[in-house]
């Protein structure tokens, strides 16, 4: 081999292991993977305005492990210009431009959109979407789970089909819940974030999903220049197999990132915060302590301190940024060896007007 071609394959070595690597969004929790995922999406297989290889070359820009084509069943725009014989087709196309080693994945989905009650629900890992096509929407969702899919209710807060932008359950939603015919419900969708969907989700066990439901660019419709991002689902995982993950769905573990928000369970979102936000001392100057708190995640972390010092040159609240860090002089009394640091951390929702609490104890 040349010098010139060992180089080469060097590069092509390395820019090939490069692709290969899952971007890291947060650290995970020992023993977990954080699967980022948008499991909401259209192209001209329905209502969107893309063909399929435009979401995963999106897919693959904004670092995301899995994502899912749930095109409308209902709803064919371009049903005179596409003809689609086979509602599997955007999950076929999509999911055949995956090289062997790439971190994206791609499940099987559809979106069975039906007028309210009870409106749209996706399911995702289904086996074949044509086969859910189907005037009743409880006929349809119950031939669903019969496939193994995970069946979640989509944007339940929309003002097209709720005037007042509440999400709650009608009768038939009670009733697909007690047959437990769906699983989760979106606290996200798109712009929007519905506290009374929290608020559903944690009392009737069902799984926190966000996503971006969309339709148009994701660029165009989230403007990175002004720091926004598609909603992601992060799925705590037990490995990467498309088969855990979907596990762990249907086990609720899962929390949401949207616009500078975390939102999901607490015993979900906490260990997670534990991981991201290290705080340490770099010694005292006379009576007041230096204490550095370090963030290793994508999100602003805005902390409201609830212990009994005061700091020297901020309020109680302070905003550690995102993969940074922020230092705090603690005014102790006295020089003490250890302190604890307890925050309510602003941006991170656990429950409807409940944001996450989390305390550290620094050995100073
Ligand atoms: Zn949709």
């Amino acid at each position: 081999m040349t010098k010139k071609l060992l180089i080469i394959s060097l590069l092509l070595f390395f820019i090939n292991v490069d692709a290969q690597k899952r971007k890291e969004f947060f650290k995970s929790p020992d023993g977990v993977f954080l699967i980022s995922s948008d499991l909401h999406i259209h192209t001209v297989f329905s209502d969107g305005e893309v063909w399929p290889s435009i979401r995963v070359k999106e897919a693959r820009r904004d670092g995301l492990d899995l994502i899912s084509m749930t095109e409308h069943l209902e709803y064919l725009s371009y049903k005179n210009d596409i003809d689609i014989k086979d509602r599997n087709r955007s999950f076929q196309i999509s999911n055949a431009m995956l090289s062997e080693n790439e971190p994206l994945m791609i499940i099987n989905g559809t979106e069975i959109t039906k007028p309210m009650p009870p409106g749209h629900f996706n399911a995702v890992f289904v086996k074949d979407s044509n086969t859910l096509i189907n005037p009743d929407g409880e006929q349809a969702i119950t031939e669903a789970n019969k496939q193994g899919a995970f069946v979640f209710w989509n944007h339940p807060n929309w003002i097209e089909n709720r005037d007042d932008g509440i999400a709650r359950f009608d009768e038939i939603h009670e009733r697909l819940l007690k047959k437990k015919l769906f699983h989760g419900i979106e606290v996200v969708n798109e712009h929007t974030y519905s506290e009374e969907a929290l608020a559903l989700a944690l009392e009737n066990n069902l799984t926190i999903m966000g996503t971006s439901d969309i339709h148009g660019l994701i660029d165009w419709t989230f403007d990175k220049k002004k720091k926004h991002h598609r909603p992601i689902t992060f799925i705590i995982s037990e490995n990467t197999t498309k088969k855990h993950i979907r596990d762990a769905l249907f086990s609720q573990k899962t929390f949401v990132w949207h616009r500078d928000m975390l939102i999901g369970k607490k015993e979900n979102l906490l260990p997670v915060i534990h991981k991201n936000l290290s705080i340490s001392s770099n010694g005292y100057y006379k009576k007041i302590v230096t204490i550095k708190i370090k963030n290793h995640s994508v999100v602003p972390f805005k902390l409201k301190y609830l212990g009994e010092y005061t700091f020297h040159s901020y309020g109680s609240v302070i905003e550690i940024p995102a993969n940074g860090e922020l230092s705090v002089t603690v005014k102790t009394k006295k020089v003490l060896d250890k302190i604890e640091m307890p925050f309510e951390v602003l941006n991170i929702i656990t429950a409807p007007k409940q944001n996450l609490k989390i305390s550290k104890i620094v050995k100073l």
